[in-house]
């Protein structure tokens, strides 16, 4: 479904995504694990172009990422972002972050968009909260709105960078929960995470990076167990 090959990136002289090759089938689940400034978070802004490349090949469905225009705005659907920061519009109500994009870029009705808004707020868990204000609600409910205002608009791919960094712990699994339940629904996604639970539990493959690099990719079990290159057993000997 979304395919990376040979991808470099350069902010300056900084070589910040090296030679990176990465499918991700449809229906997968990937974690990407690494060192702080190992490329992560660039690597996820690659996907949906809110970075370009400075050479290499990204596509999706088989076709690469549109440059610019409306192509690049339907792109944005199709590959929903969550961010650490829940990014919702602070002056707009719940609803509305999630029936906005869908009005714009989708062409749906007002209503048949916030009938589908209801229906995915509902099913993250914040379906009173609807005619709040994002400053009103928790950041827990406030991710759980971003997860449902990306899913609005049907994406093909959901990307994840840090969700739960930013939360206090105790509205972290219910962030999670809704991310596992996705999972399970079959949702190709790509999450960027310290949540090793999570990996353990969801990711069908773990990416881990390092210094622009994806140094070793393998099924959870056999990375965390059995983890094969020094940069690796450094790294989860530091956080496990
Ligand atoms: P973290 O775990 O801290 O989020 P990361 O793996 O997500 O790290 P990136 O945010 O992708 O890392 O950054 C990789 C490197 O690129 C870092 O050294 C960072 O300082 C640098 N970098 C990121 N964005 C920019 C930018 N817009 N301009 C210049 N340098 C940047
Ligand atoms: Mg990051």
């Amino acid at each position: 479904l979304v395919a990376l090959s040979q991808v470099n990136k350069h902010f300056g002289s900084l070589h910040v995504l090296q030679d990176i090759d990465l499918t991700i089938a449809r229906g997968e689940v990937v974690v990407v694990i690494g060192p702080s400034g190992s490329g992560k978070s660039t690597l996820c802004r690659t996907i949906n172009r809110l970075e370009t490349i400075d050479s290499g090949a990204i596509s999706i469905d088989g076709k690469p990422l549109p440059q610019e225009g409306k192509e690049l705005a339907k792109l944005r659907a199709d590959v929903g972002m969550v961010f650490q920061s829940f990014n919702l519009f602070a002056h707009k109500t719940v609803l509305e972050n999630v029936t906005l994009g869908q009005i714009k870029v989708r062409k749906v009705s007002k209503s048949q968009a916030e009938e589908k808004a209801r229906t995915l707020l509902d099913r993250v868990g914040v379906g009173a909260q609807a005619d709040k204000y994002p400053a009103q609600l928790s950041g827990g409910q406030q991710q759980r709105v971003a997860i449902a205002r990306a899913l609005a608009m049907d994406p093909k791919v959901m990307l994840f960078d840090e969700p739960t960094s930013a939360l206090d712990p105790e509205m972290i699994n219910e962030v999670l929960e809704v991310m596992q339940q996705l999972a399970r629904d079959g949702m190709t996604m790509v999450v960027v995470t310290h949540e090793m639970g999570f990996a353990r539990s969801a990711a069908n493959r773990v990416v881990f990076m390092a210094d622009g690099r994806i140094v070793e990719e393998a099924v959870p079990d056999q990375f965390f167990s059995n983890p094969r290159s020094d940069r690796a057993k450094d790294f989860l000997s530091k956080i496990l």
